[in-house]
């Protein structure tokens, strides 16, 4: 009788409430990832021998978009103010890790779901301590404070015995050194499993685990050997922290898009895309098949003004941007200082396709210079593709919104960036 009375009530509370319920939270921020990535993306991984243009996973889930301006009156946000706005739920100033526009401390849905006992884990493909994995985790008055930031990653325990993050992977050794003493070593003595190679994910068996790739951010996919490094560390992420019943709560940021759309280059950028769409594939899947897991994608702002379309042409060519097989910096760090007659040679080992002699000449008239050397080959290969940018910063145009699994019905719609955090926020309990 007894049962039957509390299986009432559960049905009654049952299909408007119980069913809205995460047990578990997977948060994926794009860094930079504005409308026009997710678009070239479609674009860009569409099988073009057969014309046929399929969803991307962002099609998929795509439920809303969000506003990302700070709390001043700019407009346009940085990356610690909008991940400081999607962690907490107010806005900052840019710059803000974790802080409000006073300067005082704010608590995240990371904190939050640490103190109901959640299991909590960052995974980006920056060093971890940058703004957006910061501002689930830190305090800090400037996103430059990055040695402080990640002593916070180990002293802000809420409890003596339990850590905040339960699991950390990324870039960022040299910010955690492991000599005596020093901070990662801190860590391992006090607990944590640790790897230093992205092939030794797989020797990572329990949490608290810290796994650091890099001494900074990682490489950039268009430049790795290991292109699907998000991917992979997702892949390692949840099966640890599904080891367990615990709930928990993951962010996952895909830091280097907007690194590369801050230089310019959409080759990287598309395939900065491809490893962060494999990512939220690998979570899409997790959660399908468990069916008490919510995922929720977003971004924090879009980054130098990307579009597709340029030069008064009524075309975008995605096949270019396949074709160049490096990220703009390791091209011009290839042709600096070399001579002309060397240029077309260099560049066959990058590109699948030729510059033209009055191509080569404006390249070289520069190639002693590395930053305008750069920006010279940023504006020829972006012309070959049409694409087109219209800032080297961020812009304040409205990003994708997506979400599935238990809740994602909060999410449709327009939101403010702060009302996904506060949505979140409400449901890690
Ligand atoms: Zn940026």
């Amino acid at each position: 009788m007894l049962k039957n009375m509390a299986f009432g009530v559960a049905l009654m509370a049952g299909s408007a409430q119980a069913a809205e319920v995460p047990k578990n939270v997977i948060f994926f921020i794009g860094d930079g990832m504005g409308p026009a990535y997710t678009t070239a993306y479609r674009y860009y991984q569409a099988d073009s021998q057969v014309s046929q243009v399929t969803d991307t996973v962002f099609d998929r889930l795509l439920i809303g978009s969000a506003s990302t301006f700070p709390h001043d009156e700019t407009v346009v946000t940085d990356s610690a103010a909008g991940a400081t706005a999607l962690a907490t739920g107010t806005k900052s100033y840019n710059g803000a890790i974790g802080v409000d526009a006073h300067k005082q401390p704010l608590d995240s849905m990371l904190v939050q779901a640490k103190s109901m006992g959640w299991h909590t884990g960052v995974i980006a493909t920056s060093h971890v301590n940058h703004a957006t994995p910061a501002s689930f985790v830190a305090h800090a008055d400037s996103r430059r404070n990055y040695q402080e930031i990640a002593e916070q990653f180990y002293s802000r325990r809420l409890k003596e015995d339990q850590p905040l993050v339960d699991l950390i992977l990324g870039g960022g050794q040299r910010y955690f050194p492991m000599e005596q003493d020093q901070l990662g070593s801190k860590m391992v003595n006090w607990g944590y499993q640790y790897a230093d190679k992205l092939t030794q994910l797989d020797s990572l068996t329990r949490l608290p685990a810290l796994g650091l790739f890099a001494p900074k951010q990682l490489p950039y996919a268009v430049d790795s050997d290991q292109p699907k490094r998000l991917s992979a560390m997702v892949s390692t992420g949840l099966r640890l922290l599904s080891q367990s019943d615990t709930p928990f709560f993951l962010m996952v940021e895909g830091s280097l898009i907007d690194w590369c759309g801050h230089d310019n280059d959409i080759a990287c950028a598309m395939k900065e895309m491809a490893d962060f769409a494999g990512a939220l594939e690998v979570a899409e899947a997790f959660a399908q098949e468990r069916g008490d897991t919510l995922v929720v994608f977003t971004a924090d702002h879009s980054t130098g003004g990307l579009t597709l379309g340029a030069g008064g042409e009524y075309r975008w060519e995605a096949e270019q941007v396949k074709q160049t097989g490096a990220s703009l910096r390791t091209i011009t760090d290839a042709l600096l200082n070399q001579p002309q007659e060397q240029f077309p040679q260099i560049l066959a080992r990058f590109l699948g396709f030729e510059l033209t002699q009055g191509e080569l000449g404006e390249l070289a008239k520069v190639s002693k210079e590395e930053e305008a050397l750069r920006w010279k080959l940023a504006s020829i290969l972006s012309g070959h593709s049409y694409t087109g940018w219209t800032t080297s910063g961020h812009t304040a145009v409205d990003v994708p919104l997506g979400a599935m699994g238990p809740g994602s019905e909060r999410f449709r719609g327009h939101l403010d960036n702060t009302e996904i955090a506060k949505a979140l926020k409400q449901m890690i309990r």
